[in-house]
């Protein structure tokens, strides 16, 4: 059999929120690009599907119609606060500041549909070939090229990009980050349906419950009254306390009393479903040769909160301007290539590194408890941890023994 060599300028590897960014930012430039997914689309992701203001402010940087369009898709909830419930399970609610650009600060959207509007945005680019259906598995870089198998055609590109998840193949092959249990985490997701007594606001929950710290045991509304449940941890816990997530999850739905009401008529849609999330508690290479790791694949999860759509989006924008200047240069090295790197870190470390420092207080439950009671009891302590949830410099108080000895007299 004849194979057929095709060449392109960019071979993008996956079409989730990094890839989409990374493509749609590439729209009007002269470029030939590659965009390919294993999967075809609509394609669901094990997620919470909790879309954080930071999404919805990429999203409008990335392009004022785009973040319009999205603010009228349909298949989406508003959420407007969380609800923070403590080991010793008394809860706080706290509203989400500054509603973003007068609309709800945040959202809930099915993996399924959200990650279809962001393909939608670029499917039909000008300047891109959508290849679906079709898995990389192998990945050979040269001095003048990027070379991969897929059909019976080889594809040649002068820089790849992986944006194909926490099972990177563009990683595995060509980049040096390893699974580090202590930098990584273990999620799973149970779609529910009639799960009552959910918050009139639509606040998503955070069950911060001793058994799965430091982790946490979540509820997200969706539309038509269903519910994304779900469970995180440190894997470095999970094999250290051989805990089975699926098991835990049954069993805190069943029989803790803050939820054993709450789950007594509500229905499993399917069975809880695992996925990895590789966290940015520590700085990794991300780039090389001919190769740069976006999102998930470059482990850029928030520690804490565990999302990482916001930061997948920001590392497909900052990818696409770093493209554009290789491309103009015709430098694809690994030495231009860590300028990437460096706008990465620069953009997001501080956040990452502060997140990593609350996840460490999550191993002290009496603190927690101690500032939900603190916070029920007055108000300007919520008012203080509602403009902490978006304002990092504020965040940085969390860490700090000063504010809960101030904490201990206000
Ligand atoms: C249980 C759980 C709950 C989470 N909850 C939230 C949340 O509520 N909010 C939030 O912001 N984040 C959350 N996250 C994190 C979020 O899901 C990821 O950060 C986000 O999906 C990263 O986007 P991405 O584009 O980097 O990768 P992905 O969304 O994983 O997309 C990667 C794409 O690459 C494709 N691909 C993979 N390998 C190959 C291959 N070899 N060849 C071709 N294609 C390939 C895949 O099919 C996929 O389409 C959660 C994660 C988990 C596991």
């Amino acid at each position: 059999m004849v194979m057929e060599d095709i060449e392109y300028d960019i071979i993008i590897v996956g079409a989730g929120p990094a890839g989409c960014a990374c493509a749609y930012q590439l729209r009007n430039e002269k470029l030939k690009i590659a965009l390919i997914d294993k999967a075809t689309f609509p394609r669901d992701k094990i997620c919470g599907d909790a879309l954080s203001a930071d999404v919805i402010n990429q999203l409008y940087r990335m392009d004022e119609r785009l973040a319009a369009d999205f603010e009228s898709f349909g298949k989406k909830i508003d959420s407007h606060g969380v609800r923070f419930v403590a080991p010793n399970s008394q809860h706080i609610d706290i509203d989400f500041a500054n509603p973003n650009h007068g609309k709800a600060a945040g959202y809930i959207s099915k993996r399924i549909d959200f990650d279809q509007f962001l393909f939608d945005q670029v499917k039909d680019q000008s300047n891109l070939t959508v290849i679906t259906g079709q898995k990389v598995d192998d990945i050979k870089v040269s001095k003048n090229s990027v070379e991969l198998k897929i059909n019976n055609s080889r594809i040649f590109s002068k820089l790849i990009i992986g944006a194909d998840g926490a099972h990177s193949i563009v990683n595995k092959k060509l980049g040096q980050i390893k699974v580090e249990k202590n930098h990584y985490c273990a999620g799973i997701r149970c779609y529910y349906d009639r799960v009552s007594q959910m918050h009139p606001k639509n606040h998503i929950e955070l069950h911060f419950y001793d058994d799965v710290l430091p982790g946490y045991l979540w509820i997200f509304p969706l539309p038509n009254g269903q519910a994304n449940v779900g469970l995180g941890m440190l894997s470095s816990e999970v094999s250290m306390r051989k805990i089975n997530l699926k098991q835990k999850l049954e069993e805190l739905v069943k029989k803790h009393p803050n939820l054993i009401n709450r789950f007594e008529n509500a229905e499993p849609m399917e069975k809880p479903q695992g996925f990895g999330l590789p966290i940015g508690s520590k700085k990794r290479p991300l780039s090389g040769d001919r190769f740069l790791l976006l999102g998930d694949a470059a482990s850029l999860i928030d520690p804490f909160t565990g999302e990482g759509i916001g930061n997948a989006l920001r590392s497909g924008r900052i990818a696409a301007e770093h493209i554009v200047n290789a491309i103009g240069l015709n430098d694809f090295s690994k030495e231009f290539n860590k300028r990437y790197d460096k706008v990465i870190y620069q953009k997001m470390w501080n956040e990452l590194r502060i997140s990593r420092s609350m996840q460490k207080l999550l191993r002290y439950p009496k603190l927690f408890n101690f500032v939900v009671k603190k916070a029920n009891k007055n108000a300007s302590v919520r008012t203080l941890l509602t403009s902490m949830l978006d304002n990092v410099d504020l965040k940085k108080e969390l860490i700090k023994p000063s504010f809960y000895f101030k904490l201990l007299f206000s």
